[in-house]
């Protein structure tokens, strides 16, 4: 007979904790979700300020290609039509992203993509690359010396804190660039955001599910693992393990939001900063996710906007992004082989796994990891 408490403690109540929870759920087993934050969701938390929700770690648009995805958080949350469209303000300057007619008419004032193509090509030409070794060179071989100098440099050495001649090409080897009227930033078949915010759209999933807030698994880890046959961990797998072998490093990111008394501050949900003075990267407005309007329909009469500093990660910030090179890599895939042999705990998710995860990306890893978990009993 099963003594423990529960079938499965899942340690996160973000989108990975919460999919894992729901699929373990509607399997018939008893499940707990804990989670060190007062909120659920994450890194999706969305919190109403003046009816608008706003994205407290960061602008989240769902796109996805997987139609079971799709039609899983459909289950959750109507979505509604939102397009991600960023501007790009350099020194004053507006244009199109991600790069595309728009932008190389505004910058060279070509016409067809003939013309942008070629423009391309000679200032490829003239910057003499045959084999792009850094990013800088990577990016004028991708969109020219113009759009580089303008929309990409300052940009990228303040995301990185680095000069672009510092950084691998391999960065930004995916960089979107489109021969069309086309400035849709994501390549998706799907894609909105869910009407009434991200946290409703979790509640949904946790919902007839045990979930306490404010619970480090970690400062009593010994009580939670006595009470479940399996834990599902989705925090920072260096912790788990107490940072024994080091800190596994990220890229972090730092948001200072305001409420502003007026209706409109910039017109669209991101606008990027691309040169190197302005110090935030990008001001995000919040309100144009569900197009500047309450669930009535009423426009709402005041904005928040967000402007987002990227900083290096010390011990104890938030972590955001995983640093892609060796160090970190070598690193983790030794907290792996620790993680392996852990008896009963899966690690799953972006701080499990370490690894960058779109918002679809974890659910269908936690849809496929928990049908393994349901099938073979974890
Ligand atoms: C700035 C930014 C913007 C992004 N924008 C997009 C986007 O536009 N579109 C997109 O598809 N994806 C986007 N993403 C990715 C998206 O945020 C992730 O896919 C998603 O958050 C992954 O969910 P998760 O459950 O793995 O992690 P998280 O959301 O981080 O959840 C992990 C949870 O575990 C909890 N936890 C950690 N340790 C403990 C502990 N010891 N005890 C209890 N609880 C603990 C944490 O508090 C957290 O709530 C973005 C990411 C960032 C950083």
């Amino acid at each position: 007979m099963n003594a423990k408490k529960y079938d499965c403690l899942v340690v996160g109540a973000g989108l990975y904790g919460a999919t894992f929870a729901r699929e373990m759920k509607e399997a018939g087993k008893k499940v707990l979700v804990v989670d060190r934050r007062p909120n659920i969701g994450g890194n999706v938390y969305t919190e109403k300020v003046e009816g608008i929700n706003v994205h407290k770690y960061g602008a989240h648009i769902f796109h996805t290609n997987n139609k079971t995805v799709w039609d899983f958080v459909n289950r959750f949350a109507t979505f509604n039509r939102f397009t991600n469209s960023p501007v790009a303000n350099y020194r004053g300057e507006l244009y199109s992203l991600p790069f595309n007619m728009y932008t190389f008419n505004k910058m060279w004032g070509v016409v067809t993509p003939q013309e942008a193509e070629d423009k391309i090509r000679e200032q490829k030409q003239a910057a003499g690359i045959e084999v792009p070794k850094n990013l800088e060179e990577q990016a004028i071989s991708l969109v020219g010396t113009d759009i580089y100098e303008k929309l990409i440099k300052g940009y990228t050495e303040k995301q990185w804190g680095r000069p672009c001649t510092e950084l691998p090409a391999f960065i930004i080897k995916r960089l979107p660039v489109r021969f069309t009227f086309d400035n849709n930033y994501f390549n998706a078949l799907y894609q909105g955001i869910p009407v009434g915010g991200y946290t409703r759209m979790v509640a949904n999933m946790l919902e007839g599910i045990e979930v306490k807030l404010g619970t480090d698994y970690l400062e009593n880890k010994k009580e939670y693992d006595a009470i479940a046959d399996t834990v599902v961990y989705t925090g920072p797998i260096d912790a788990y393990f107490g940072y024994r072998l080091g800190y596994l490093q990220y890229r972090s990111v730092r948001f200072e939001t305001e409420v502003l008394d007026i209706p409109n501050f910039q017109g669209n949900v991101a606008v990027n900063y691309t040169d190197r003075e302005t110090p935030w990267t990008r001001i995000i407005e919040h309100k144009w996710f569900e197009f500047g309007k309450d669930e009535d329909g009423n426009d709402l009469p005041k904005t928040v906007i967000s402007r987002e500093y990227s900083s290096e990660w010390r011990p104890g910030d938030e972590p955001y992004y995983p640093v892609n090179d060796s160090k970190n890599g070598d690193l983790y895939n030794e907290y792996k082989k620790l993680a392996d042999s852990e008896p009963g705990v899966i690690f799953g998710g972006r701080l499990g796994e370490y690894r960058y995860y779109d918002m679809d990306e974890a659910i269908e890893e936690a849809l496929n990891k928990s049908a393994r978990c349901i099938a073979t009993g974890c």
